[in-house]
């Protein structure tokens, strides 16, 4: 077939099909069927019928959210009445996990099942909805996302897909997505595998934005409230806070067990303070279902995140006091925590953070 033609043909199929859609290498498996069913018969028709089939098996996706192999995930725990959690790995986002290294929660109210994240990809997502499905006949109604993160919202456009109206995110993590969608999508991709991760789309446009607290009525007599303290792990993030079930949802802004991660987006000086700022507003007793982690206390969490932050922002001050380098950070013993997942890929570099935080070095650019 001569370039032309091929051209031709693209534009034909990419005119028919939605862009996210088209990019589907299944559906682009048809467009390459039906090219070379052109150049090997010349029969228009015929190549014209398989591109018909791709936009008919393009539509089938969207209605279903998602169609392949249903993933095996661990099973939701519950916490409280009527709330379960399912744990992600405590490891880096890998093909093994399948991305799912945070905490998907739902929530059965009379009205309907209020999630937290969307989950890393459409295909983590579609599975935690088979287990939602299987203990309640309730419809998701709500959808609400930690952060700007790929395991936050990448798994946001299979919830829309399902019909999901309401969806929550502070305004400069909904921005932080948008801007960074094309970046973020090939970085899980990468990691994780771009068969369960290629259907993701952009649907940031369709969520309802925050800054000031929202109070969300989920039945006669309880209400949801989303809310946002401060910058610091990410520079936008929400909370959740369930006042009638005595649980919080704070996403990243909490961490157990794991070592935090810090990113170039990180600001841990204002993670301490947003931190304190959420802490003061919450009941003393309130169970926390942490951003990564199990489902703790907020004296638990004080320990693993503040403590740690804390502590490695006094001992890389005391280093450049002493006049140290960035590559002195390494002197700096952490070995308190040696003990936590994810210890070997982050101590050091958490330390380099916070050193070019306070020295005003460049923290790079992530996408994760
Ligand atoms: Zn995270």
């Amino acid at each position: 077939m001569n370039n032309l033609l091929r051209i031709l043909s693209l534009t034909i199929l990419t005119s028919h099909l939605p862009t996210a859609l088209a990019e589907d290498a299944y559906i682009k498996s048809f467009e390459a069927y039906a090219q070379d069913l052109k150049a090997k018969t010349g029969d228009t028709h015929l190549s014209q019928s398989v591109l018909n089939y791709a936009e008919e098996v393009a539509k089938a996706e969207k209605k279903a959210g998602y169609i392949g192999k249903t993933l095996t995930l661990p099973p939701a725990i519950e916490v409280a009445p009527g709330v379960y959690t399912l744990v992600g790995s405590l490891i880096w986002h890998n093909p093994s996990n399948y991305g799912l290294n945070n905490n998907l929660t739902f929530m059965v109210f009379e009205d309907g099942v209020f999630v937290f994240n969307a989950g890393p990809n459409p295909a983590v997502a579609h599975a935690f909805h088979q287990q939602i499905k299987k203990i309640t006949d309730k419809p998701v109604k709500w959808v609400a996302v930690e952060n700007s993160q790929g395991h936050a919202y990448l798994g946001a456009s299979y919830w829309v897909d399902k019909g999901v109206k309401h969806l929550y995110s502070h305004s400069v993590a909904n921005r932080d997505f948008h801007n960074a969608f094309e970046h973020i999508k090939k970085s899980w991709g990468d990691r994780v595998g771009h068969e369960i991760t290629q259907t993701a789309r952009d649907v940031s446009g369709q969520f309802t934005t925050f800054d000031e607290p929202l109070r969300i009525k989920v039945g006669e007599n309880e209400e949801v409230q989303i809310m946002n303290f401060g910058p610091g792990h990410t520079p936008g993030s929400t909370v959740v806070y369930v006042p009638s079930r005595n649980i919080v949802l704070p996403g990243d802004l909490a961490y157990n067990e794991r070592m935090l991660a810090l990113f170039s987006y990180t600001d841990t000086f204002q993670w301490t303070q947003t931190f304190e700022n959420f802490v003061n507003a919450m009941p003393k007793d309130v169970i926390v279902i942490p951003g990564h982690g199990h489902p703790t206390t907020l004296a638990q969490v004080k320990i693993d995140t503040y403590d740690y932050l804390k502590f490695l922002q006094n001992a890389v001050q005391d280093l450049i006091n002493k006049g140290g380098t960035e590559a002195d950070v390494k002197e700096i013993d952490q070995s308190a925590y040696k003990d936590r997942p994810v210890y070997e890929q982050t101590h050091l570099q958490n330390a380099a953070h916070i050193y070019k935080e306070i020295t005003g070095g460049d923290l790079g650019q992530s996408y994760e």
